[in-house]
Order: C-alpha cells, then sequence, then structure tokens
C-alpha cells in the first residue's frame, strides 16, 4: 500500500516525475496492502514449480531425441506416471509447508524492512542485492546441507531428497517438510542482511528457484546462459551429488562452486571428472587409429 492519494502526490513526495516502472508500480500497488504483495510470493512459486521443469519433463519423457546426449545419466529414464507422481508429492508438499510458511512469515518481512514504497531501486541495486542473496544462501545451505549428510539428518531428514539419484526438474523442492522449513532460513539470511523493494524479495524468491530446477533438471546443456557465471555450479554438478546419494560427501553447495573447493569437498566430483576425461580422450585417440 502506498501512502499516496494520486500519482501527482507521489511525484510531489519524491521532486519528480514518476518513471514507467515507478507508474506500473503505482498502479499496480497502490491500493494493494503489503501483506497481499508478499503473498504474490504463492503463486509465483506454484507457477514457477509447476510451469518451468515442463519442458525438460517432457524432453525427457521422448523415446529418443537429439537432446539425449546432453543427459547426465542418459541410462536413467522415468516414466510419466513416476514424474507426475513426483510432481504430486510437490504440490501436497507446497500446499501444507511451503504456502503456509508465506502466509505466516510476513511479520519477518516487515521486521527486516522489505519495503513496498517508492522510488523503485535501479537497476543494479538489484543486481547487487540479488548477488548478496545468492552468495549468502549458497554458503548458508552448504553448511546445513552438510550437516543433513550427518547419519541422523540423512536418514530422518535428507533422505527424501535424494530418492531421486538422477534428479528431474520436478524434484528440486522434492524434500522432508523439515528441510523445507529448515532451508528457509538461507533464503531469508541475504534479504534480512540486505533489505530491498519487495520486487528485488519476489525476484530473489524466483529466480533461487529457477536455478535450483535447472540444476535438478538432468540434463547438462552447454548453451545455458548460467555457464557464464563464474563459479557456477549447474546440473552436472549437483548432478555428482546425487548420483553418489547418501554417502556423498561431495558437492554440497546450492549455487556455486567455492564452498566445495575451499573446503575440500569437491575432490570426489573432480576426480571423477577426470577419469571421464581421461577415457574420452583414450575412445577418440583409438577412433582415429581406426580411421587411419
Ligand atoms: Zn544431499
Ligand atoms: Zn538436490
Amino acid at each position: 500500500m502506498l501512502p499516496y492519494a494520486t500519482i501527482g502526490d507521489a511525484a510531489a513526495a519524491l521532486g519528480r516525475n514518476l518513471t514507467v516502472a515507478e507508474t506500473l508500480w503505482y498502479n499496480y500497488s497502490a491500493d494493494k496492502s503489503d501483506y497481499f504483495l508478499y503473498c504474490h510470493n504463492i503463486l509465483f512459486l506454484f507457477l514457477i514449480f509447476s510451469l518451468v521443469p515442463l519442458p525438460l519433463v517432457f524432453l525427457s519423457s521422448l523415446p529418443s531425441s537429439r537432446l539425449d546426449r546432453y543427459k547426465i545419466q542418459p541410462k536413467v529414464k522415468l516414466s510419466w506416471p513416476e514424474m507426475i507422481k513426483c510432481y504430486k508429492d510437490v504440490m501436497r508438499m507446497f500446499f501444507l509447508v511451503v504456502g503456509p510458511l508465506q502466509l505466516v512469515s510476513y511479520p519477518s518481512i516487515k521486521l527486516i524492512g522489505i519495503r513496498t514504497s517508492l522510488p523503485l531501486p535501479s537497476g543494479w541495486e538489484i543486481f547487487l542485492q540479488l548477488l548478496v542473496y545468492f552468495v549468502v544462501e549458497d554458503y548458508t545451505n552448504y553448511w546445513i546441507h552438510r550437516f543433513l549428510h550427518n547419519k541422523w539428518g540423512y536418514e530422518k531428514i535428507h533422505k527424501v531428497h535424494h530418492e531421486y539419484s538422477a534428479p528431474i526438474a520436478f524434484a528440486a523442492p522434492y524434500a522432508h517438510w523439515a528441510e523445507i522449513l529448515i532451508l528457509g532460513i538461507p533464503s531469508f539470511l541475504g534479504p534480512a542482511m540486505v533489505p530491498g523493494h519487495m520486487i528485488t524479495f519476489w525476484l530473489w524468491i524466483a529466480l533461487r528457484q529457477v536455478e535450483a530446477i535447472e540444476t535438478h533438471s538432468g540434463y547438462d546443456f552447454p548453451w545455458t546462459p548460467t555457464k557464464y557465471i563464474p563459479f557456477y555450479g549447474g546440473a552436472d554438478y549437483h548432478d555428482y551429488h546425487h548420483y553418489v546419494g547418501g554417502q556423498s560427501h561431495s558437492n554440497f553447495a546450492s549455487v556455486f562452486t567455492y564452498c566445495d573447493y575451499i573446503y575440500g569437498t569437491d575432490k570426489g566430483y573432480r576426480y571423477q571428472k577426470k577419469v571421464l576425461e581421461k577415457l574420452r580422450e583414450g575412445s577418440q585417440s583409438s577412433s582415429d587409429l581406426k580411421s587411419d
């Protein structure tokens, strides 16, 4: 809810005309409560969980396609009923845990100072805040995830997320209810440290989920724009963590690779990469010899 009766009042308060984006924001949010604006996240998450995985899930259901060579674990193929079951389980958790968590966490958002007011943040402000949120989330998630791989944490909680040893895009938010609650902390910590505008907060929640869906997609496409992000883990990186499963002591980080590098928990992954590379080089040189 904006504290201006008219758009002219808003311009007078800012001492300048509103930008196009600010006018749009004024028209949309002026008469809506902050609580209602915050709850938009429920709709965004529902749409992201449901729609973003669809092309990838559809792709993996095809009998064979040219994109199969980008599949990280090509031998594993889930049937449609299995994928629909995964989606249903995710939706059950969405309506029982994720949605209600959004509904009741509003006071904390007010407390840390997420604002809906004008002026809108600049593009740079949004970018830098999102960067902080991703780095803080990645670091905190790394340690919580690593903790969840102890015997108790894994058996009681984290095992559910590892039911998919070859993850699919729908399985990104597939987890025990306690894990969903616990991993809400890293997502909240960045905005609590550097509170921003509601639009930045929406973007943060949306981008984090899109990132998790890509990471769990089961495909490692060479043309994905995330390949250009420094220290970005990506699908191949996290897929290895699922492939190894409960015994995994590798690739705990959710977004970037530097935590696993610094704390020495990427050795298994690096070793596997090296072995695969040597095998590829070996088969390449033997096929060269044959063609000579
Ligand atoms: Zn894990
Ligand atoms: Zn995962």
